[in-house]
This record gives C-alpha cells, structure tokens and sequence, in this order.
C-alpha cells in the first residue's frame, strides 16, 4: 500500500470550510486504491496524505445548509456512504460603480457574444483530467493585497448581479501571474466580463482562471509547473482598475481560493 503514497506526509490540503462556495475535506481512511468519489453527479477530487485518503469536495455558493452524502467505491470493495454537513455562511455585500455602463447593462449584440463565451467558460471550468495529485500547496498567483474576497454579494450601480466568484489581488498594471499548482493550459480568450482570461487545469476536477489580464504568456496545450509566469496583471473586461481576478474551480463549482492559499 504505502508504494502508492508520496514519500513524506506533509502533503497539503485546503482548509476544512464545509460551508457554501467553502470546501468539505473528508476523510476516506486507508484504502490500497484510490477511492472513486462521488458527489451527487460530480466526480470527486482524492488525494493521498499519511496513509490515509482524502476527498476534496468543492460546496458551490448555491448550496443551503445541511446534511449531504458522498459516494465512495474502492476497487473490488462494495460502495459505502459517507455523510459531512455543510454550515451557515453569510457574506457580505458591494456595492460598485462602474462608468462604462455597457458593463453593467451590455447591449444587444454584446448578448450573444457573452451566451458564447459562458459556453466556453463553463467547459473549461468543468473539465476533467484524470492525474494523481499528491500535494495541494498552492503558489500565490500574484504579489498585492487582497482586495475583494470571495463570495461579496454584489450590487454594480446598484443593479444586482452575481456574487463574487473569485478573489481579487490588487497589483499593478504589469506584475507577473504565476502558476500555483503544476497544471496544463485548457483555454484562453479575450471576454466581455473578464477580459484576458487563462484557464489551467490541475487535474481530477481542479481548474483555476485568471482574468483581466494585460498579457497572456502561454497557450491551450502548454504544461506549466508551479511558480511558473502564464501572464501579467491588467484592467482588461469589466473592472473599476488593474488588478487579479482569481477563481478556483473543484468539482464545477466555485469555490473561495483562500482556502487553498491557507492550505495545511
Ligand atoms: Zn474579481
């Protein structure tokens, strides 16, 4: 068994925040074989740590509070049922203004180019990999204080939208992106919302996105290691000024990249 096992046991792994757009880490105990994990329709993000094996289940936003079940089947073992319970969280509220109006109420034409680039967007963030993943230390992506946080319900001239699904960097125009984690780049574009946007690929579930970027210095298909540069910081698609935007992704889901930057 243990020739399946990274050689230290320091792996890391995400903060426990079981708690909506948080992250549930359960604990699968010792199996031979990785587990296959399961929650609801999604595959589920293991990995190994001291002997033991680990699902990382990313809690979108949209969950409510309360009990839930994971799936688990082990090869040449019956399937068994494990129970975790997601928490209460409120986040709180932004208001913005932006003077680009367009930005806030895009016209027609715009429309049909931000359907198509939601199409793009959402494949990349659900995409699959199946990679063993031994470690989940993650680089900061950029240098600078975080600005707004995950989660903030968000008011852009005082019109509701979608809350805050990532976490904001603020560093100046031109201050290198790094990888986090080993990865492959899945998709890159220009978008209305998010500007310059890169989309890397960890594997088993795991994507993360940067956006608003002022230059891009890699391409679908390129394998980048961890602290490598992919771009730089910029203002491009709907921002009030230069920064990061960051988003992580497990399971198809949203999650608050803070808890992998606090990982243990
Ligand atoms: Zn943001």
């Amino acid at each position: 068994m243990l020739l399946l096992l990274p050689p230290t046991s320091l792996a890391a792994l995400p903060r426990h925040d079981p708690v909506p757009g948080g992250v549930a880490v359960i604990d699968l105990g010792p199996e031979d074989h990785p587990p296959a994990v399961r929650y609801g329709e999604k595959r589920v993000l293991v990995l190994p740590r001291d002997g033991r094996w680990y699902a990382v289940v990313g809690l979108g936003l949209q969950e409510k509070p309360g009990p839930r079940t994971l799936e688990v089947r082990v090869e040449g073992g019956t399937p068994r049922r494990v129970t975790f319970e997601i928490g209460h969280r409120e986040y709180e509220t932004q208001r913005l203004t932006l003077k680009n109006r367009r930005m806030v109420n895009p016209y027609k034409k715009d429309l049909d180019r931000i359907a198509r680039e939601r199409k793009r967007i959402l494949s990349a963030l659900r995409h699959w990999q199946e990679r063993p993943l031994s470690d989940l230390t993650f680089f900061r992506p950029a240098e600078g204080p975080l600005s707004s946080r995950f989660g903030l319900r968000r008011y852009f001239n005082d019109q509701p939208r979608k809350p805050h699904s990532g976490l904001d960097i603020a560093a100046p125009r031109g201050t290198p992106v790094v990888a986090p984690l080993d990865g492959t780049v899945i998709e890159a574009g220009d978008f209305f919302f998010n500007g310059r946007t890169l989309f890397l690929d960890h594997g088993q579930g795991l994507v993360t996105m940067y956006c608003h970027l002022e230059e891009m210095s890699v391409r679908p298909g390129d394998r980048v290691r961890a602290g490598e540069p992919i771009g730089r910081v910029g203002s491009s698609g709907r921002v009030t000024g230069p920064h990061l935007h960051w988003s992580v992704s497990l399971n198809g889901v949203m999650v608050n990249p803070e808890l992998f930057l606090d990982a243990e």
